[in-house]
């Protein structure tokens, strides 16, 4: 691992919504082979990367339920989303030419591995990196909370929250010019304050387990590189 490396395991969370561009919908190509060369920065010095993608760029639970559908079947709509995430992920780290292997908790043998815990744990040893889909493959979560889950099983130095920002500000900075941004914050802040971060639940099982979070832009081209060595700007809770 290169000298200059702070986090050498860390799992990298995305929402869907990242994976949109500027799109309304779905999964813009030339966005997910951007954050395919960013990882492989990373991969290069050394450092063990896992993820976790979530789905709100296809579908989400929720909604599906204010629409009259089952909520319970909504939320396997939203695991299968991620699962299309994870795969057009794969492709694009594939073409950079970085091994990935997909592991969903709901197994789907034709398509991509079962989730296995130690399995995925010699993928990242080997230097491929592990995509989670499915979520935890179960109904009533959002994709934070096995993302935690995850950063915790395989032993993460950090769990990496990549968002259109470059971390947690005191307000929305695009509509209150005075919003400050936090370098470092408690988790007991993000939760008595409410902060946006992630999930409450999310946010316990990371501070039961130890796991900093560090929420940064993954929009920034070689931001994600930047700031595994500590540098840049980014927002640490632990
Ligand atoms: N989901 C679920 N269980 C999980 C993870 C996800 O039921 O363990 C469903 C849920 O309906 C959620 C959707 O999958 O709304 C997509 O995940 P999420 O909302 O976290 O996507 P993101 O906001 O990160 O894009």
């Amino acid at each position: 691992v290169d000298p200059s490396v702070r986090f050498k395991r860390v799992l990298l969370k995305m929402s869907g919504e990242v994976l949109m561009g500027d799109r309304e919908y779905g999964i813009d190509p030339a966005t997910i082979d951007r954050i395919a060369a960013d990882v492989k920065q990373a991969i290069e010095l050394g450092v063990q990367v896992c993820v976790v993608v979530g789905a709100g760029n296809i579908f989400r639970g929720v909604s599906g339920a204010e629409n009259g559908l089952e909520r319970v079947t909504g939320d396997y709509i939203g695991m299968l989303g991620t699962v299309m995430n994870a795969l057009a992920l794969q492709s694009a780290f594939e073409k950079v030419g970085v091994p990935t292997r997909v592991q969903s908790a709901i197994p789907m043998q034709a398509v991509c591995e079962p989730f296995i815990r130690r399995r995925a744990l010699r993928h990242m040893e080997k230097g491929r990196v592990v995509i989670f889909a499915a979520g935890s493959g179960n109904p009533f979560f959002t994709t934070d909370t096995p993302a935690a889950l995850r950063a915790t099983e395989m032993g993460c130095d950090a769990l990496f929250k990549g968002t259109k920002v470059d971390g947690v500000y005191s307000a929305d900075p695009h509509k209150d010019p005075s919003a400050t941004h936090y370098d470092t914050l408690s988790y007991m802040d993000v939760l008595t304050k409410d902060l946006k971060v992630m999930d409450a639940t999310a946010i316990s099982l990371a501070r039961e387990n130890h796991i900093p979070i560090v929420v940064f832009s993954v929009l920034e081209a070689g931001n994600f590189a930047k700031v595994v060595r500590g540098e840049g700007k980014f927002t640490i809770v632990t």
